[in-house]
């Protein structure tokens, strides 16, 4: 392959890539090289939400200034702005009905109809019924459980008031939602608003329009989004940090593999225990494997492995390799992420490809639906599937050599502890390094791969640059993979690759200096985590006074701009790496990147290169020290004796 060596970094992408074109496979990369992005459409110039259109506006060329707007009259700003929103509602909507799937199966569960499912995490629905207002005296779990499951179902269909969770932000930052008017009333309201707004001929102020899309970012991160971790933790236990492996060599020759691919963590929980039935072990043999081999990808990966240990097989770009493995027996999706192309490549090998979700199915794949009430049913079904499957393979099998171990599953609970102990749980060691230097601050480095960069290149390139210089990363979703595959997942990364201040807290505390926090839905986690950070105290009062930013380097999914846009509507510097979606109106990039300042205390900007994207963070982590009268702290003085009897 001619230019191999500028699709991934990873060695395991590289061969099975090979493979794919000497077989040819089509996969994502061959299909990117055939269709170039359309250069409108990239800066987000056009409009198509009417029959007078499509209508296209590009950028004058140089010396012919021409007012550009559509058919409407709709100027280009406008367009973008609409463009914009359009696509927070759409990832909002994914988060938010990946988590009402989440909530309708918790009220199941704790009505007892839900087959496998309990509550597994007491003191986290004691929390978070409390959140909730919900009294726990004296009332039995299931008591508790059914009536938060009620209450959280509210949140979405809620019309008025203000969502429960925005209560849990540091209360300057309600203050600053409210000045705006931005606080979200319920999830789904915010959603079809947009929608609305963005109809022909409505919501002609870009200004206002992402207003509306904050509104609605904030409803996924602190609400959907929040919703969601929070109740599958009770329902499959709060994430305390496991050792696993990743990448497409944890797939086993002699094993049965089957691939959990998606978001919705409900039936790959069940997988889990079915593969562990001695009866399904037993099957397995019976068809000639060693055992059962289940393995993740995407965001479902990140959840099983961050519970259950459950190996990783890669991140998005890697779903269609997995297969071209030949050793994929069966591969269930949900919802999100699941390219269609996966059918054409099952097709090519033995693979079973099995839809789950009564939201999404894929033309020639199997369609087993997931309900919660026969669910363990359907999973054990599934493996039977796959084991049967598992003499059919076609042609010999080849596993890539590569897999990495790493540790993962640092939710905001496990950091409260392992920093300050059973007892004494707090962010105060963390606050204390900060302000001591050591750290110098927190990025939340996560989001996508995109094959229009070098995939996980950009992720890894920006995270050594940050930790090298003692900023601690926190990261979730296929950034966290693409960490993990790197070997940045250990404690023993700390040494290698962070900056001295850094290294020594990670060695202290037994961390990596790479926090894996779980899957997209879990950034809320990051939320969590900035907003103890400010409660404990010393460093500031809002979350625009921390030293801390965000990053999306690889971005691609619609869902990575809500979640953007909810960061920095959160008071969060936050970077994209390439594409930027709003090129096409430098009147709505300059109300992004700098008028957001005054509104939110934070803003977006965009920077293709990770490492200068990383200096950026830096330099507004510094920015941000100076603020707070910390920057003294990081010049480290040696004291010699003389100048310690000055001290005296
Ligand atoms: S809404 Fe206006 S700009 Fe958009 S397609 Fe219709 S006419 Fe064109
Ligand atoms: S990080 Fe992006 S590509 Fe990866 S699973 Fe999540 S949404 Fe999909």
């Amino acid at each position: 392959m001619a230019d191999e060596l500028i699709r991934s970094i990873d060695k395991a992408t590289l061969e099975m890539l090979e493979k794919a074109e000497k077989e040819q496979v089509s996969t994502v990369f061959s299909r990117a090289d055939q269709i170039k992005p359309c250069p409108i459409g990239v800066e987000e110039s056009c409009c198509k939400i009417c029959a007078m259109g499509p209508c296209r506006m590009p950028r004058s060329k140089k010396g012919e200034e021409k007012a550009r707007m559509g058919v409407c009259g709709a100027t280009v700003e406008t367009v973008v702005a609409r463009n914009f929103a359009r696509k927070i509602a759409a990832g909002s909507a994914s988060h938010s009905d990946h988590a009402r799937e989440v909530t309708e199966t918790f009220l199941k569960a704790a009505q007892g109809q839900a087959q496998g499912f309990t509550i597994k995490d007491e003191i986290k629905l004691f929390e978070v019924a409390l959140d909730f207002g919900i009294e726990i005296e004296d009332r039995s779990v299931t008591d508790i459980a059914i009536e938060l499951g009620q209450k959280a179902l509210e949140e979405f269909g809620k019309q008025h008031g203000e969502l429960t969770y925005i209560r849990k932000a540091p209360l300057k930052r309600q203050e600053i939602w409210k000045k705006q008017g931005v606080i979200p009333r319920g999830i789904d309201r915010e959603v079809v608003e947009i929608m609305h707004r963005t109809h022909m001929g409505v919501d002609q102020d870009y200004v206002h329009i992402l207003e509306q899309a904050t509104r609605c970012a904030l409803a996924d991160g602190w609400g959907g989004s929040m919703i969601s971790t929070d109740l599958q933790d009770i329902m499959f236990g709060t994430p305390v940090p496991v050792v696993g492996t990743i990448n497409l060599g944890v797939l086993k020759e002699d094993e049965v593999n089957i691939v959990v691919h998606g978001h919705e963590p409900l039936l790959p929980e069940l997988l889990v225990t079915a593969s562990r039935d001695p009866e399904i072990k037993k099957l397995a043999e019976k068809a000639g494997a060693k055992g059962i081999n289940l393995a993740g990808m995407c965001c479902s990966a990140n959840e099983v492995l961050m519970r259950h240990g459950i190996p990783c097989a890669g991140n998005f770009l890697q779903q269609e390799l997995a297969l071209v493995t030949g050793a994929v027996e069966l591969m269930t999706v949900d919802v999100q992420c699941q390219m269609q192309g996966l059918q054409d490549v099952a097709a090519c090998f033995h693979t079973k490809l099995v839809s789950t979700s009564d939201r999404a199915k894929i033309q020639g794949a199997t369609h087993m639906e997931f309900h919660p009430d026969t669910g363990l049913d359907t999973a054990k079904k599934i493996l039977r599937l796959a084991i049967e499957n598992f003499p059919n393979r076609r042609g010999p099998v080849q596993i890539p050599d590569h897999k990495e171990d790493i540790v993962a599953g640092f939710s905001h609970e496990t950091i409260n502890y392992l920093l300050g102990g059973l007892f004494r749980a707090s962010y105060r060691p963390l606050n204390d390094n900060i302000v001591n230097g050591r750290i110098r601050g927190v990025a939340g480095v996560v989001g996508c791969n995109n094959v229009r960069t070098v995939h996980d290149s950009a992720h890894i390139a920006m995270i050594k640059e940050l930790i090298k210089n003692d900023v601690l990363v926190l990261t979730t979703g296929c950034a966290a993979m693409a960490c993990g595959k790197a070997g940045l997942l250990t404690p023993e990364a700390a040494r290698a690759f962070a900056g001295e201040g850094l290294a020594e807290v990670c060695e202290a505390v037994g961390i990596p200096p790479v926090l894996h926090m779980g899957a997209c839905v879990d950034n809320s986690r990051i939320l969590v985590a900035a907003s103890a950070m400010v409660k404990e105290g010393g460093l500031g009062d809002d979350l625009s006074d921390l030293p801390v930013a965000g990053a999306a380097p690889e971005w691609m999914s619609e869902k990575a701009l809500a979640i953007g846009q909810y960061f920095v509507a959160s008071g969060i510097f936050t970077v994209f790496g390439s594409p930027w979606p709003t090129l096409g109106s430098d009147k709505v990039t300059r109300h992004l990147f700098e008028e957001y300042e005054e509104i939110y205390k934070g803003t977006w900007a965009f920077e293709a290169d990770p490492v200068k994207a990383a200096q950026r963070m830096i330099a507004h982590i510094d920015t941000k020290r100076k603020a707070l009268g910390l920057e003294k702290a990081r010049e480290r003085v040696l004291f010699d004796m003389a100048m310690r009897r000055n001290l005296t």
